[in-house]
């Protein structure tokens, strides 16, 4: 808790111990990230120490991996999050998996999705993901997707705005996170927000008070107000912080949000309670 906010970063990553460094140092080559020392370690250590050291009362982990590793990626990220507490599980999905599957998941602790269908390349729209969507409907699972780009680096179109826009489009009765402030367009933002209902925005990256990614994104979130006007203009009841750890910093982050022209209200909304109330936990 900060200034009596209660705070929860919406997006992290965290990797295996044996994995991370190595994990990490190929994303930010891959991204052509600049070399940042806010750039985190990425285990679940370091990840405890940073949310202890700023105050960060949970994180929700939005951990994936290629399709072939999901299933393992995801029985770790259950059993290390119910060890450890203060952590908000996604577990990761691919075509063809079934819904016991998701839903074993759930049982153990799942409290949502997270897709990056660039890395993970299928498109989520995929038919194979009829039965992941109808457990997500009828189990109020949120979807976080990645979406749009967020380095120089395009791996394809999968995460393109317009794929975002026909999984929101074509599943009504499931809630989305669309990350990064949709890649960071403030029109793209508007253009969905006024669109549809089943979503809310993190500011992970688009908006962050750090410079450790080239941006190739309008600078439109650099400026407080007009970030600011932003938020309002999307509803502050539909904006979540994340900080996308290991790769952005949380507390630049929530410490720019606490600077901001808003009332303590908007601020509360967006620092935290608009994703307790997404994972049910208002
Ligand atoms: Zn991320």
């Amino acid at each position: 808790m900060i200034d009596g906010f209660t705070i929860i970063d919406g997006h992290a990553h965290t990797y295996m111990d044996d994995l991370a460094e190595r994990i990490i140092t190929s994303f930010t080559a891959l991204h052509m990230m600049e070399p940042s020392p806010s750039i985190g370690k990425g285990t679940y250590d370091d990840l405890a120490g940073s949310m202890r050291n700023n105050s960060l009362d949970m994180t929700v982990t939005a951990n994936f991996g290629p399709v072939k590793a999901v299933d393992r990626i995801n029985a770790w990220t259950l059993d290390e999050s119910k060890r450890r507490g203060c952590i908000i599980p996604l577990v990761s999905v691919y075509p063809g998996m079934s819904a016991d599957a998701l839903e074993a998941l759930v049982a153990k602790g799942a409290k949502g999705i997270k897709m990056h269908n660039g890395i993970q390349e299928y498109d989520a729209c995929d038919p194979g993901l009829d039965d992941v969507y109808e457990v997500c409907s009828r189990l109020k699972l949120p979807v976080t997707l990645h979406c749009g780009e967020v380095s120089r680096h395009h791996l394809n179109d999968l995460t393109d705005e317009p794929h975002m826009e026909d999984a929101v489009r074509t599943h009504p009765d499931v809630r989305f996170v669309i990350t990064h402030l949709a890649g960071g367009d403030p029109d793209t933002v508007f253009h969905l927000a006024s669109r549809y209902r089943n979503i809310i925005f993190d500011t992970s990256i688009a908006f962050t008070g750090e410079h450790c990614i080239h941006r190739i994104h309008d600078d439109f979130w650099e400026d407080d107000s007009d970030a600011a006007e932003a938020f309002r203009k999307v509803g502050c009841d539909r904006v979540a912080f994340g900080s996308d750890y290991p790769y952005g910093n949380p507390i630049s982050d929530v410490r720019r949000i606490l600077s901001m022209d808003l009332t303590d209200e908007e601020k509360s909304l967006i620092l935290g309670r608009n994703t307790l109330r997404l994972y049910g936990m208002d």
